[in-house]
């Protein structure tokens, strides 16, 4: 059996050495347990901030343990109530083909109802986080303009879609025309914007917002948004959800002072967690299965085959591979 540990911590962009693969042997369940074979496993970029010492909201990874991450498991073999082989369950697990569980943190899920790996994305924390950053924090209305960075992402792409079903015009910005044409075409965005290609991102937002910017969901910082905030409106919503330009940073970049704008403009500005709205999952979750089933919102994944090719699949996020919620098929 293999498991993924943290082999060292990265500097920079992670490279596959930072991780490292290792063999242990298959443990045995005792009573109040349930063997676990990993089934999908998601990559996300804020395990990049736990791949570093220090504090946050959440421990760092030690060096030479497991990595982990949401994921779904099959039960293989089960001496817990409630959990039967065959069942599938998601939650925070280590990145091991196999393990042993006492069922802590786990939920069952129902594979006829949505696909397994949807309750890693659309209905799991992706989904989450798109629904209650936009609707508790922008409070988007309709006939708002509404700005998202990391658009053809997996948290952004759902964004985009939950602010056109509020009546709001949606502008997505993102790495290529591939994937700016996708928001438009498929995801139903009023315009979107390759940041790669645009010399100057003021512009570019000032013309694709005529009527300016009145909420921004901000998944990645950095240049791309301080050119999305010198086109706020007055009271306008920036939701700070992610800031996957400097992530891998090794200093502090310096930007715009745009304190000014924001005093101008009554802006209010907002970082979130997504399990800081824990105890309103249960009301979020139907109502992102609902419109999944009405197909008013379209899921998009990249899916990568192979328990061995997880790290790079994690590395592949900060390049942009994907297209949707990045997850890897065991
Ligand atoms: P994505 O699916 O959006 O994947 C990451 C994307 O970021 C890439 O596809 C790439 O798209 C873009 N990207 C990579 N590097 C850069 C860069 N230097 N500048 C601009 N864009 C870049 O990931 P998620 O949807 O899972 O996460 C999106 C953001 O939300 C992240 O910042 C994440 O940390 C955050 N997050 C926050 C949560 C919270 O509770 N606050 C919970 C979950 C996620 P492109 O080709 O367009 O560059």
């Amino acid at each position: 059996m293999k498991t993924i540990q943290l082999n060292s911590r990265p500097v920079g962009i992670p490279k596959l050495s930072d991780f490292k693969f290792v063999s242990e042997e298959q443990e045995k369940i005792a009573d109040g347990e349930m063997l676990l074979k990993a089934s999908y496993i998601s990559v996300d970029p804020y395990l990049r901030g736990r791949m570093m010492e220090g504090k946050s909201y959440i421990e760092p990874f030690e060096l030479n343990k497991a990595i982990s991450s949401g994921m779904i498991a099959e039960v293989m073999e089960s001496k817990l109530n409630g959990f039967s082989k065959g069942d599938f369950v998601s939650g925070m697990l280590a990145w091991k083909e196999v393990q042993v569980s006492n069922g802590e943190g786990l939920l069952k899920v129902d594979a006829q109802k949505a696909a397994l790996s949807s309750y890693l994305g659309v209905l799991g924390m992706t989904g989450l986080t798109a629904y209650f950053g936009l609707l508790e924090i922008g409070k988007p209305k309709a006939g708002e303009t509404v700005v998202v960075s990391g658009a053809a992402g997996a948290v952004g792409g759902i964004v985009g879609q939950i602010a056109k079903l509020k009546g709001c015009r949606v502008v997505g910005i993102a790495g290529s025309d591939e994937k700016v044409n996708q928001l438009v075409s498929e995801f139903g965005f009023d315009a979107a914007i390759n940041y790669n290609t645009s010399e100057n991102m003021t512009q570019a937002i000032a013309e694709a917002c005529p009527n300016g910017v009145d909420v921004y969901f901000d998944n990645v910082g950095g240049e791309i948004s301080d050119g999305v905030m010198m086109n706020v409106n007055r009271f306008a919503r920036i939701i700070v959800c992610g800031a996957i330009s400097m992530y891998n940073a090794t200093s502090v970049p310096m930007g715009p002072r745009v304190q000014p704008i924001l005093i101008k403009n009554s802006v209010l500005m907002q970082g979130f967690i997504v399990s800081n709205y824990m105890e309103k999952f249960g009301e979020a979750i139907p109502q992102l299965a609902k419109w999944l089933q009405e197909g008013k919102l379209t899921s998009t994944e990249t899916i990568v085959k192979g328990f061995e090719n997880t790290p790079q699949a994690f590395i592949d996020l900060f390049e942009g591979k994907n297209k949707g919620k990045m997850i890897v098929k065991i």
